[in-house]
Order: structure tokens, then sequence, then C-alpha cells
């Protein structure tokens, strides 16, 4: 039996561009513990997103294992695949692309509550409020549109929709990527607190390394669809063994 809550291992996916075949993972190995968040960082188009797909089960892996909590995620199907979505939740960068524009704050809130069951149809109303109020909102956004509220607002909507389900795991791709640096830093804040909080765990996928010293435990570096460093934030920043972080530090800001 391993601690790990996720363990992914020789996770190959290829696409074909062009009309040629090429992999955008090339055997992808790594583990996130209970609790820890680790950061996945690499330059565009090194195949991030597509790991964070595969998890999801949105892209199917051409080989390859996902281990969640000790089952075999690619072999799930039916109310087994339903009753994980429940505790493997993701934010994307743009809850403007992810959601209807139209839905209220209420009814994306409420969605999960109803498909997984978290609450009666009764109690939504004030489980919505609660949410609402543990991510930083008032309840009274309840009845706005999600095209009027600002952007930091809708990523806090996005993290009160996604641990609506009381998830073990969040995956985060470039969630906080869009923000202002005020509002990114409230964000930051904010997953840090739901952590310490409930014990999730956080796969958090950014290129921004100040987003990697304020949240990560652990970062992987990727790059060409391979895990080509892992070490502590403070290894990977200060003294980078791999061409891409090196090249990671140059860059940043
Ligand atoms: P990242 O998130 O690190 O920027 P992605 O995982 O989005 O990288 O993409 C990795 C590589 O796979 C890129 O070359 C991208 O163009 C390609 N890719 C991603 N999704 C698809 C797809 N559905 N069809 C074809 N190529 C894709
Ligand atoms: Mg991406």
């Amino acid at each position: 039996m391993s601690a790990d809550l996720l363990s992914v291992s020789g996770l190959t996916k290829r696409f074909s561009r062009g009309g040629k075949a090429f992999a955008a993972l090339d055997g992808v190995d790594f583990a996130i513990a209970p609790g820890e968040t680790l950061a996945l960082v690499g330059p565009s188009g090194s195949g991030k997103s597509t790991v964070a797909r595969c998890i999801l089960r949105l892209v199917e892996p051409d080989a390859g294992k996902i281990r969640f909590e000790g089952q075999d995620l690619l072999d799930l199907r039916g109310a087994a695949l339903r009753s994980m979505r429940a505790r493997l939740q993701m934010v994307f960068q743009d809850p403007l692309a992810a959601f209807n524009p139209r839905a209220t704050v209420a009814r994306l809130i409420n969605d999960p509550l109803r498909i997984h069951d978290v609450a009666r149809r009764a109690e939504r109303p004030a489980a919505i409020a609660s949410l609402l109020e543990r991510v930083g909102l008032s309840p009274d956004l309840a009845t706005r549109h999600v095209h009027e509220i600002s952007g930091g607002q809708r990523q806090r909507v996005a993290i009160a929709r996604a641990i609506a389900t009381k998830p073990r795991l969040i995956v985060l791709d470039e969630a906080v990527s869009a923000l202002d640096v005020s509002v990114r830093a409230d964000v930051l804040k904010l997953l840090k607190a739901l952590q310490d909080e409930d014990g999730l765990a956080y796969l958090f996928i950014t290129h921004d390394l100040g987003v990697v010293r304020a949240v990560a435990d652990r970062v992987a570096v990727m790059d060409a669809g391979r895990i080509v460093e892992q070490g502590a934030p403070s290894q990977i920043i200060g003294a980078p063994s791999s061409a891409t972080a090196r090249a990671l530090v140059a860059a940043a800001p």
C-alpha cells in the first residue's frame, strides 16, 4: 500500500501534428501525498494541461497508470467514476470559458451539490451561501450572472464549486495566471487557507515561479512531455539542475 493520494506512472499520450504522430506526454511519473501541493511547471506546450486532462479523464492516455486513493483511475466506469469526480476536482484558467456565462452564481454552485447528492434541495440555498462565505464572497452574489462579476470573483466561484463536493485533490490549471497581482495573492491565500482547514492536496499547474514560491511543497519541471526534474522549490529555483528549470528561472521577473 502506498501512502500517495495520486500517482501517475508512465503516462503517454500521442497526438498527430501535420499528419505525424508526436508524443505530447512521453512517460510521465510523479506522485502527490495527501495535503500536499505539487507545482507542475514548464514551458508552453510541454504537456502540463494534457497531464491535467488525463487525470480528469477528459483525455484518454495511450499508456500509463493513474492511481487515485488506491484505485486505478483509468479503469473506473459509471457510478465509480462519478463518485471519483466528487473527490478529484478542477479549476481552470478561465471560468468564463468553462461555465455558461448566463448561469447565475447560485446555479453554478448548486450543480455539484445536486449532481453528487451533497445536499438535499431544501438545504442547498444555505449550502450555497456557506460556500460563498468560505471563499470570501458575499452570499448576495448568488443571484448575479457569471459575466457580471469580476475575474477574481469568478475564480472564487470556481473554487466554491470545486470544494462543494469535499474533494481530496484539486487540479488547478493556470488558475491564477489571468488575475492581477493583488487579486492573485488573495486567491492564493484563500487556497492555502482551504488546504489548512480540509487537508486538500493541489496539483498546481503554473508557469509562474512566484506562484511556485508562494504555494508549492514540491515542484516537478516538465519539458517536451517528460518530467525533467523534481524537488523542493528552494532547490528548483535556487539551484536548478535541468536546462529547462534554469531557463524558467532566468526568464522569471
Ligand atoms: P502546456 O499545457 O504545457 O502548454 P499542452 O498539454 O496543452 O501543453 O500541450 C502539449 C502539446 O500537445 C502541445 O504541442 C499541444 O499543441 C499538443 N496538443 C494538446 N492537445 C492537443 C490535441 N487535442 N490535439 C493535438 N495536439 C494537442
Ligand atoms: Mg496548458
